[in-house]
This record gives C-alpha cells, sequence and structure tokens, in this order.
C-alpha cells in the first residue's frame, strides 16, 4: 500500500522523505511553496538527490507536489489569473528535478463568472503551461463545491481534460471529503460513484487520492477536513475506499486535522485495513 500524508516542505526534500519513513509512509504530499504563494526556495540539488535515493531503497510510490490553494486560473481578476500562470509555469519546471511524479492543482473558482467562463479559463491556463517534453503529471484535484468551485462535478472534470490541448500530461486526484461533501456518496455507493466517474472522466484518469473525513454530510458543499474515522465518511468506508480494485493501487494522501504522530496513527490503522 503507498500511503503518505500532508508534509511541510521547509526543511527540504530529503527531510521529508526521512520524516516520512519515521511515520510508516512510503510517499508524501507538500505545498510547492507557502500555501498563501509567495517565491518557492532554490532547488537544492544535493537535497533532491538525496530523497530520490531513499525513495528508491525504500521502495516510494510517487509523490504529489500541491500547488498553493490561493491559486486560482479561472479568477475574474487578471492580476490573479497571472499570478496563477507564473506560479504552475515555475512549479512545473522545478518538478521536473522530480521526474515522474505528481502535481496537484485546485481547478479554481470562477466567482460570478459562470462555470463555463471558469471552465474555458482553465483549460487556457493548462493550454499555457503544459509542455510536451515535462515528465510531470498535472492532477486536477475533485474539489467540494463550495461557493463558486470548479470541479465538483465530474462532468466538470471531463470538459476541462477533453478540451486541452495536451490532456495526456492530465490526471485527477480524488479528494475522498471533496466529493463525499460535492454530494457523490462513496459511503452507501462507491461502486456506483467510481463507475460514474469512470463513464465520464475515464477511470485510468485517477491517479491520486485524498484520504479526508469530512466534519460535515453528504452533499453540504462545506469541506471541512476530520481524522480518518470521525466523520461522515466513517472507518468502514475508508476500509472499502483503500480495498477497492479502482483505487487500491493509487498513491493515498492524508490531509487530516493532525499532528506526525496523529499521522502515524492513522497510517498505521489504515494499512491494518489494506488487505
Ligand atoms: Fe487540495
Ligand atoms: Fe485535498
Ligand atoms: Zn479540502
Amino acid at each position: 500500500m503507498v500511503i503518505g500524508c500532508h508534509l511541510s516542505v521547509s526543511k527540504g526534500f530529503a527531510a521529508m522523505g526521512r520524516q516520512a519513513l519515521s511515520i510508516g509512509a512510503n510517499t508524501f504530499q507538500f505545498f510547492t511553496r507557502n500555501p498563501r504563494g509567495g517565491k518557492a526556495k532554490e532547488i537544492d540539488e544535493k537535497d533532491i538527490e538525496e530523497l530520490l535515493k531513499l525513495m528508491v531503497d525504500n521502495n516510494f510510490g510517487t509523490i504529489l507536489a500541491h500547488a498553493p490553494y490561493t491559486l486560482n486560473p479561472c479568477s475574474k481578476d487578471e492580476k490573479t489569473r497571472e499570478f496563477a500562470l507564473q506560479t504552475m509555469t515555475d512549479d512545473l519546471k522545478r518538478m521536473e528535478y522530480l521526474p515522474g511524479n505528481l502535481y496537484n492543482f485546485h481547478p479554481g473558482s470562477h466567482v460570478g463568472q459562470g462555470i463555463d467562463k471558469g471552465i474555458e479559463l482553465i483549460i487556457a491556463q493548462l493550454n499555457a503551461v503544459l509542455t510536451d517534453e515535462m515528465n510531470t503529471t498535472v492532477l486536477l484535484e475533485t474539489m467540494a463545491g463550495k461557493g463558486s468551485e470548479v470541479g465538483s462535478k465530474f462532468e466538470e472534470l471531463k470538459a476541462i481534460i477533453d478540451n486541452t490541448r495536451l490532456n495526456q500530461k492530465l490526471g485527477v486526484c480524488l479528494d475522498t471529503c471533496h466529493v463525499f461533501d460535492a454530494g457523490y456518496d462513496i459511503v452507501n455507493n462507491l461502486d456506483g460513484v467510481l463507475e460514474e466517474f469512470d463513464r465520464i472522466v475515464g477511470i485510468e484518469r485517477l491517479k491520486a487520492v485524498h484520504l479526508n473525513d469530512s466534519m460535515n454530510y453528504l452533499g453540504c458543499h462545506k469541506d471541512r477536513h476530520q481524522k480518518i474515522g470521525l466523520g461522515g465518511i466513517g472507518l468502514e468506508a475508508f476500509e472499502r475506499i483503500i480495498n477497492h480494485p479502482a483505487l487500491k493501487n493509487l498513491s493515498f494522501f492524508l490531509e487530516t486535522p493532525n499532528e506526525l504522530d496523529g499521522y502515524a496513527d492513522e497510517i498505521r490503522t489504515l494499512r491494518e485495513h489494506y488487505k
């Protein structure tokens, strides 16, 4: 089972690898820079090399870089869109030091422009940043549908993917809290939800899973993460999620409200429930 959690990049890449090992993880997620944006740290090639070796030596799965959550490619404001473009371009350039891994971003919020305009702006952004040469898969995260978020319906993800030129570089990261909050009943009808995803987007697009319980109820459109087993999704449903044939070989990432020891506990629990 490939499982890890969100870690802080502040002490460097190799440090995240060691931290992952210390909590029983064999992957991890990190923000490419301060989540509120700003400049990313200089790349230290020796540090990256050390991480890559640690990953090989310990059989790590693919790791996941997460774009700053303020990045909004479909903002109404041109400056905000420009920031998204610059940030994503720079992030993807840096990802080439970690070839073959994943980069996840929130499609964004259309803030009153309407869903179609939002989708159009996201496609334009992807067409501007994806290159033939890149070795990273860019993931659209499934969203909870809070406010004017784009990406809470599988049809919206499909529209973005279908109309992006280099869409062989695109995939989807399924966030369990987000899809549940968006109204997809992964508790009582996991098979049905995944069949629907397959029919609309194509299951082969699914590259990673964010494992989060939800503080709220099905379809609430809230996006408040809860510890595994303590929310509306519950441990039994997570057991089915991590063992589902369509999901069980993907990389799983916890983004639950925890410190390191809490993550270690959740990783242990989920490994115990993995068949
Ligand atoms: Fe996210
Ligand atoms: Fe997430
Ligand atoms: Zn979330």
